[in-house]
């Protein structure tokens, strides 16, 4: 069994004004990212929408001190961007989408995660979203240490940092043994 996570499409990330945008990247990969979550939605897989989730002025946050307030509980920041956030509404009641909270980087840290997919006896990941060096890598990184088998959509996941992209792609391919699919 598979599951497509679906990391931090939001206005924050990803609109051009967005809090912490990750800029033209992250548009570009608006037509690939959507085009997978509706394929998986309509095969009846599991997809999670994983996103981050703030406090104003939360001091204990090791993230307050290396970003901008960004996907504050309650603001439009938080809202997934653009057709993903149609696509989202239209299937949102759905029995395979799932909404998810996160409030660091990886998806499976301090969520439920890890059990949603155990319940359903779900082996294999697929991975899009933002940011290909922050958000995607940590959660790969856990689902690597979890013992998932590890597929990430290259052209949908995107980073402010070209560098860190492409390096990512390598670290996950290379390091982690992951199928990086080229479309
Ligand atoms: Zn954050």
């Amino acid at each position: 069994m598979k599951a497509l996570i679906n990391i931090d499409y939001t206005n924050d990330f990803v609109a051009p004004d967005g809090a912490l945008t990750c800029g033209a990247p992250g548009l570009a990969i608006e037509g690939a990212l959507c085009g997978v979550t509706e394929e998986f939605i309509k095969n009846g897989d599991f997809v999670v929408f994983a996103v981050d989730r703030h406090s104003p002025g939360d001091c204990l946050h090791p993230e307050t001190k290396l970003f901008p307030p960004h996907n504050l509980r309650g603001t439009d920041g938080r809202k997934l961007y653009g057709r993903l956030g149609a696509l989202f509404a239209r299937h949102e009641n759905a029995d395979n989408v799932y909404w998810m909270d996160k409030t660091r980087y990886s998806a499976f840290a301090g969520t439920d995660l890890f059990i949603r997919l155990r319940e359903r006896g779900i082996d294999e990941i697929y991975v899009s979203g933002v940011c290909t060096d922050i958000c995607v890598l940590h959660t790969l990184v856990d689902a690597y240490n979890l013992g998932f088998k590890l597929n990430v959509y290259a052209a949908a996941v995107a980073s402010f940092d070209p560098a860190g992209h492409e390096w990512a792609l390598r670290h996950f391919a290379g390091g982690m043994g992951a199928n990086v699919i080229l479309v």
